[in-house]
């Protein structure tokens, strides 16, 4: 039946992804040929439609680079203090560069002790050295990791100029060698590093002054993780959730500064008069900074925030593995029914949706994009992989990982409270559980199969892409049907032993 149709049959029912089906439609490529390519926000796309959800036991900086390599994104939870979240955003800025515009240098007459406290802050390991020490300064030379060791008390106290480079042994790039009608060409830079066999390619301008460095560090990433999701500098994308209060701003404000690309308001019902002044101030104050809102499951919510100036919409109430909102509060959607409705909205104002939690298994992921989702956002399909924080445990010989919903006991103390507007109360009843997960190994080995799995959903629907997937069903040439509790058990593996 076409999803209009359907929707409106079951008008006043909670359904949940398990309870619907799409009828397999009319295919005549392959596998291979599926794109996941998507949008997260109204200006920013993704190779991956996969978001991390900003939990304390899922996102901090190490899934967030991981993640963003493979094409998705990590919105870093706020369990913590605002300088701490915007160290945790430049970890990830930091990870991957083009043109790096600002390098950290040194003087020749700065030590070696300087040249190792400066990797040791940052992780950069490759130093142009200017006359002055400054990033702009006149280029000298260049100190790399293999120029000297303080083991066995080697080099220490040497000055740079003693181990640095000659600057004959090391490829240096002019501005006018790697433009093109004007515009620098990373490629054409990478080419010249990798021909010259250079750890890196200092660029200078006409009199020999630094302008940028380009690093064989980034060329191996590019290489490696050709789908990463970038921003225009080529540095890994990155979002962080803040809270719908007054304490907002200056965390904001923190966060921007450190490179944050993405904001989400993160609250369990966004659908408030706080969330729309929040929108609308962040809108006014920065408005190069995506937006994402929610948490909501109605098309009037939905309205509500978009016109307030969100960039996207997350969906999704009470229905995380972790949560425990719909028996506390009596309050919520089922999951499905909840992304069919607020996309429909969305997409009048050509606004994506994120559909948020829910996600046990990969077709819940198929199903959620072809009710309408550009993205869904997943907590424990991704707190199960080594680089989310949550730690590990061993139960019967299986390695387990931590995973706790942030309105468990444990998370509220740590902050989670303000996600549920109940910091301020006497008695705090928890919405989440704590729990584990049987942990799945890397980030890289689990994303690409959670996505070859989507590509095989969405092939069987004949959708070559994810906005294919959208208009297939909205123009009712992919059917949807409700499952009886007898297609639930046929369709699960049954009867074997
Ligand atoms: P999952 O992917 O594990 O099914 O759900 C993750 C989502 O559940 C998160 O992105 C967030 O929206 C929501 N969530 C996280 N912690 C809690 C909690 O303690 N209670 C509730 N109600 N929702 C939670």
């Amino acid at each position: 039946m076409d999803a209009a149709v359907f929707f409106s049959l079951f008008n006043g029912y909670s359904l949940a992804y398990d309870d619907i089906i799409f009828l397999p439609n009319y295919v005549d490529f392959g596998v291979a040929d599926v794109s996941l390519v998507t949008k997260v926000t109204t200006s920013l796309s993704l190779s991956l439609p996969f978001i991390s959800s900003p939990m304390d036991t899922v996102t901090e900086s190490g899934l967030a680079i991981a993640l963003a390599l493979e094409g998705g994104l990590g919105i870093i939870h706020y369990n913590m203090s605002p300088e701490r979240q915007a160290e945790e955003i430049a970890k990830v800025k930091r990870y991957k560069n083009g043109f790096i515009a600002e390098p950290y240098t040194l003087s020749p007459h700065h030590t070696i002790e300087d040249a190792v406290e400066l990797n040791r802050k940052y992780g950069y390991t490759t130093i142009p050295i200017t006359e002055d020490g400054s990033p702009h300064g006149l280029l000298i030379s260049l100190l790399t990791k293999f120029d000297y060791s303080l083991q066995y008390g080697l080099h220490k106290g040497k000055k740079v100029q003693e181990r640095m480079r000659p600057i004959e042994d090391i490829p240096v790039a002019r501005h006018g060698d790697i433009t093109e009608n004007g515009e620098l060409l990373l490629q054409k830079a990478n080419l010249i590093l990798l021909d010259k066999r250079g750890i890196a390619l200092p660029v200078v301008d006409d009199k020999g002054c630094l302008e940028y460095l380009v690093t064989r560090t980034d060329v191996e990433k590019s290489e490696a993780y050709p789908c990463a999701s970038l921003d225009a500098k080529r540095q890994l994308l990155v979002g962080a959730a803040v809270e719908t209060q007054p304490s907002a701003y200056d965390r904001i404000a923190k966060l921007v500064a450190a490179g944050v690309d993405v904001i989400i308001f993160d609250t369990s019902q966004g659908y408030s008069s706080y969330e729309v002044q929040l929108i609308k101030d962040m809108k006014q104050n920065h408005p190069d900074i995506q937006v994402i809102a929610g948490n909501v499951v109605t098309g009037e919510a939905t309205r509500a925030l978009i016109t307030a100036g969100a960039d996207a919409i997350r969906i999704g109430m009470g229905i995380g593995s972790i949560c425990t909102t719909q028996e506390v509060c009596g309050a919520g959607r089922g999951q499905a029914s909840a992304v069919y409705e607020c996309a429909a909205v969305a997409k009048k104002y050509g606004v994506p949706v994120i559909a948020d939690g829910g996600i046990s298994q990969i077709s819940h992921i198929t199903k959620a994009l072809g009710l309408g989702a550009s993205c869904v956002m997943m907590g424990s399909l991704f707190a199960c992989t080594d680089e989310a924080p949550g730690e590990v445990m061993y139960e019967g010989g299986v390695k387990f990982k931590k995973y706790r919903g942030m309105a468990s006991p444990e998370a509220l103390a740590l902050g989670g409270s303000k996600r549920y507007s109940i910091e301020k109360e006497r008695f705090r009843v928890p919405e989440g559980v704590p729990g584990k997960v049987v942990s799945r190994g890397s980030i890289h080995s689990w994303v690409p199969i959670l996505a070859a799995g989507v590509k095989q959903g969405m092939q069987k629907l004949g959708a070559k892409a994810i906005i294919d997937l959208h208009c297939l069903v909205s123009s009712g040439a992919i059917r949807i049907e409700r499952r009886s509790e007898g297609a639930k058990h046929e369709g699960g593996v049954h009867d074997i032993s």
